[in-house]
């Protein structure tokens, strides 16, 4: 099975963008904007905490 194409977002800079992925291998990642590693699989449940959470700028 190849990787899948899926969305990942970064906690730090709340960037969103599309990596490859594969449920069977661990993988460090870094956010490509900010350099952050705290980088995780957006999930639906995430994606409606961050549409609360908008950042208050
Ligand atoms: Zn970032």
């Amino acid at each position: 099975m190849a990787a899948q194409k899926k969305t990942f977002y970064c906690l730090r800079c709340q960037a969103r963008f599309p990596m490859d992925h594969d449920p069977k291998v661990v993988v460090e990642r870094t956010c490509p904007k900010c350099g952050s590693n705290s980088v995780r699989l957006e999930t639906p449940a995430a994606a409606a905490r961050r549409a609360e959470q908008q950042p208050a700028n």
